[in-house]
């Protein structure tokens, strides 16, 4: 069975290391080409955009795919709901993973809001020296706020438009607590901003931010397209795929 993992998260990679060896299972992983030199998956990999969900569809095809799993960060709304629409049009079945979000705990102070844009304005009234953690884009809705500094942390440099005044500390998780409350002390941070982006890899910095007093703007998850089945780890879609091919769990099981 062809199997196409959506990717770009180290979930998705982890489940195409899992897949791979599996017998029966020809495993392709997917990614958008966002990120200038990406930690490969085993197994087929292919880069960019299929052109919507009619691309999509018209891959799935093509190329005969029996599963797809939807691995994308819980943020990528564009392609979670182009993999519902592509799966439904063409009858191949549909898992989501997605890592639990994040939840907070006592001593933590956190502000929930809903886009970029509401975090922008709660900035305003939470701290001067802004810890952005949201990634790359969208880094234009802070870029009117001309009164704080922003230490921003990616995987690669963002485009303008920035905030004026800016450090940029490129870099990828996981992160350790000790690395985070020295990133905090050094730049003499007083907000986190994050989106809730769940798992471990970059969870040190929340505790940190406890730690340290600092409120943390977070950037709820949009929805996840209705109807589609969701496993919580790369177990549980290891399983589901299994399951479905019909072959039997080899020692390679991961
Ligand atoms: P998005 O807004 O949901 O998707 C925009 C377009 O990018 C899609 O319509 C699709 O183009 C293409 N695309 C996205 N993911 C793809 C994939 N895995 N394989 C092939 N094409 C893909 O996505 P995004 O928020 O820009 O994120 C892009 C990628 O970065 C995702 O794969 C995601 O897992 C990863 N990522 C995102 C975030 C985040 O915060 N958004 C954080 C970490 C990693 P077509 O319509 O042409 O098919």
């Amino acid at each position: 069975m062809h199997v196409l993992v959506l990717g770009g998260t180290t979930e998705a990679r982890r489940l195409a290391e899992v897949l791979h060896p599996r017998p029966g299972l020809r495993v392709t992983s997917s990614l958008a080409g966002r990120v200038a030199a990406p930690r490969l998956p085993p197994g087929e990999v292919r880069i960019g955009g299929f052109g919507g969900a009619a691309g999509m569809a018209a891959w799935l095809r093509e190329h005969a795919v029996g599963a797809v799993i939807d691995a994308t960060h819980p943020f990528a709304e564009t392609i979670s709901f182009n993999a519902a629409e592509a799966t439904a049009t063409t009858h191949v079945p549909l898992l989501a993973l997605r890592r639990p979000g994040w939840v907070p705990g006592e001593g933590d102070d956190w502000r929930e809001v809903t886009s970029l844009a509401q975090a922008a304005r709660a900035v305003r009234d939470a701290g001067r020296r802004v810890f952005l953690t949201t990634g790359r884009m969208g880094l234009a809705a802070f870029a009117p706020i001309n009164d704080a500094f922003f230490l921003v942390r990616s995987v690669d440099a963002p485009e303008p438009p920035c905030p004026p005044h800016m450090e940029l500390l490129l870099d990828r998780g996981p992160f350790t607590l000790d690395g985070e409350r020295e990133v905090i002390a050094r730049h003499r941070l007083d907000v986190l901003v994050t989106k809730d982006s769940g798992g471990a890899a970059t969870a040190p910095k929340l505790t940190a931010a406890r730690e340290a007093g600092l409120p943390v703007i977070i950037v709820r998850r949009p929805p996840t397209p209705g109807g589609v089945p969701v496993a919580a780890t790369v177990e549980e879609a290891a399983t589901w795929v299994q399951t479905l091919s019909g072959a039997p769990f080899g020692s390679a099981s991961g």
